[in-house]
């Protein structure tokens, strides 16, 4: 089965190509590209914040458990959530950030793919996911949409496809993004 790492979600939203270089194997990531990224907190952290903060979830007596790896045999999503919140109904993927103050679109995605996951390997009901700040104490709950659900089932589907075409996706990436871009050297069609 193939799996697609959640985080390249993010990746794709940049441009298509870097999940495609990725799964590839071109180039040489240190680390499997599930492991968490820069910018998200350790679980010590991440205690501290929520003894302060659990209020803010509205689920106090909600079951918690860390860095959950998680899997979608429907999607051939694979992903590990900072925490997983569980009332016995309702599941809700929680991500902690250090930094920002308002969720990305690329970080709702995410939220949700984790979110179908849970769904699906629990029976439980995703609706709410929370992605919390650390720096400025705070916690946006996160509503999926029917639309935040069709996105990401979509982006799953393009990079699988893009991956089996084998073929350098089109990409909509901007002269100043490839710029920025360490895959760079392996789009000769750019700058
Ligand atoms: S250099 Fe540009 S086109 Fe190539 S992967 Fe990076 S952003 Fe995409």
């Amino acid at each position: 089965m193939f799996e697609i790492p959640i985080s390249l979600i993010r990746q794709h939203l940049f441009c298509p190509r870097i999940p495609y270089f990725i799964l590839l194997g071109f180039g040489n990531p240190d680390k499997p590209v599930w492991v968490r990224q820069g910018g998200e907190i350790h679980k010590e952290s991440a205690s501290l914040f929520l003894r302060r903060s659990l209020s803010k979830f509205g689920l106090e007596k909600a079951d918690k458990k860390f860095y959950v790896k998680v899997f979608s045999k429907k999607y051939g999503l694979i992903g590990e959530i900072d925490m997983v919140l569980n009332d016995g109904e309702f599941i809700y993927p929680v991500e902690f950030k250090t930094h920002g103050h308002k969720p990305e679109k690329s970080h709702i995605l995410q939220l949700v793919a984790y979110g179908l996951c849970l769904e699906e390997e629990t029976g439980l009901k995703f609706q709410i996911g929370f992605i919390a700040y650390r720096d400025e104490n705070k916690v946006h709950r996160i509503e999926a949409n029917e639309e935040h659900r069709t996105k990401v089932i979509r982006i799953a589907e393009e990079i699988k496809n893009n991956i089996e075409r084998r073929i350098h996706p089109d990409t909509p990436a901007t002269a100043n993004q490839c710029v920025q871009c360490e895959w760079v050297n392996f789009c000769n069609d750019r700058l």
